[in-house]
């Protein structure tokens, strides 16, 4: 696995800074270890948000009196944070959406239903999330495209040498997920985006786990388009952002009509707005978008890569700690990981030991965790995952280690 040298962040510090993590769960101090689902918020975050209902709620873009021009001031000011976040050439590349999701089935519709046709063909991997499989299967039902798959091998990589097999004139674009929420691994998007771009195939990143764990540049991958949920990276629940490269952004048709995204209108013909606001129909979630800047700022103090660091070091204590135990097994062994732990057990099904932590105070997901066919790709129901977050300590993980050895004792 990989190290990294970074400043060292003070963590008790940090705990302070997020009010959730300082309370009992049935008489146990809160040990929160589902990071992947979601991060929890700082107090900036939580501020932003009353800052603006109390301060300046007004809907934004078309007011003339004082708080509509504040908010849309805020709302904009947020969209700049997010180029710089991403590192995107321009703002207008910046999409806000409902998240990851929304970003994905976006692009399969408005760039999808336009550009692609019968037989052509669009690559995913087996480690994806439902939410960048589904999408791509409408489409393909809707256009007579054909989804193909690249292996996930036993450590859980990806079998390049397949995807080099699957790369062809066919193939128009490919969506991948750059870090994996159910087996940790780190793709190299990166040669993954340049093998498609030499067969002339456009590359949709699912960023929803690296744009909280790993420093994203989207110029430096060449990525075409990159999707991430605010959610994941101590930001508010139900905001995203959608990149795209302006060219392939000003070709693609609008998603949703409605108000923001239209120039004029008339019933007889509709002229649409420019990017980014063509794909903004509707009212936007104006409060999470304003709020978004803080957790980008909150990251931006303490540094990505100290908080990669912090979190390949608990990636690193938990990996040792969970492998001592007895029949405990770990799935996803890959060569580059970011903090998620997941582990099935000899006799142990995965809902008695998510159920069992939970009564000791351990917040853990159980389950398929939306990639079922990864799974199957295990021969395995689901798993438990512990996932890691820079409020996260040692302690907690010691805590974790203990509850899975006190849960084999009351099961087995
Ligand atoms: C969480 C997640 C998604 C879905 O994100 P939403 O915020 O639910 O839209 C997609 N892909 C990965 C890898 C995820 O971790």
């Amino acid at each position: 696995m990989q190290t990294a040298i970074a400043p060292s962040l003070d963590i008790q510090q940090i705990r302070q800074d997020f009010p959730i993590l300082d309370q009992q769960i049935n008489n146990r101090p809160l040990v929160y270890l589902d990071n992947a689902a979601t991060t929890q918020k700082p107090r900036a975050v939580i501020d932003a948000l009353t800052n603006y209902y109390e301060g300046y709620n007004a809907n934004i873009h078309r007011g003339i009196h004082h708080l509509a021009e504040q908010a849309t001031a805020a709302f904009e000011a947020s969209r700049r944070a997010m180029q710089s976040f991403l590192n995107a050439e321009h703002w207008q590349e910046i999409i806000f959406t409902y998240g990851t999701t929304d970003g994905i089935n976006l692009v399969a519709q408005a760039y999808g239903r336009r550009f692609l046709n019968a037989g052509d063909e669009i690559i995913i991997s087996g480690m994806e999330h439902h939410s960048n499989i589904v999408p791509w299967q409408m489409l393909c039902e809707e256009r007579g495209c054909v989804l193909k798959v690249i292996p996930v091998d036993e450590q859980g990589d990806l079998m390049l040498d397949e995807y080099d097999n699957l790369l062809s004139e066919k193939t128009k674009l490919v969506s991948v997920v750059h870090a994996s929420n159910s087996l940790g691994t780190v793709n190299p998007v990166k040669t993954i985006i340049d093998k498609a771009h030499a067969v002339g195939a456009v590359v949709l990143i699912d960023g929803a786990q690296s744009s909280s764990h790993l420093t994203v540049d989207v110029q430096d991958l060449d990525a075409d388009f990159f999707v991430c949920s605010a959610h994941k990276f101590y930001g508010p629940t139900g905001m995203g952002v959608l990149y795209g490269k302006t060219a392939l952004l000003e070709a693609m048709s609008p998603y949703r009509g409605g108000g923001e995204m239209i120039r004029e209108v008339t019933f007889e013909k509709t002229t649409y707005n420019d990017i980014p606001y063509k794909f903004e129909a509707g009212t936007p979630n104006i409060a999470d978008v304003v709020a978004v800047k803080a957790a980008i700022e909150y990251i931006g103090q303490l540094s990505k890569e100290a908080i990669s660091a912090h979190e390949l070091d608990l990636l690193h204590y938990a990996t040792e700690q969970l492998s001592e135990i007895d029949g405990l097994r770990i799935i996803g062994q890959a060569r580059e990981k970011i903090g998620v732990v997941s582990f099935v057990m000899d006799g142990i099904h995965h809902q008695d030991m998510g159920v069992i932590l939970d009564q000791q105070g351990i917040a853990v997901r159980t389950g398929h965790h939306c990639t079922m066919p990864l799974m199957h790709r295990f021969g395995i129901a689901g798993t438990t995952r512990a996932s890691f977050a820079v409020y996260n300590t040692k302690d907690e993980i010691d805590r974790l280690a203990q509850g899975i050895r006190r849960v084999q004792k009351m099961m087995l």
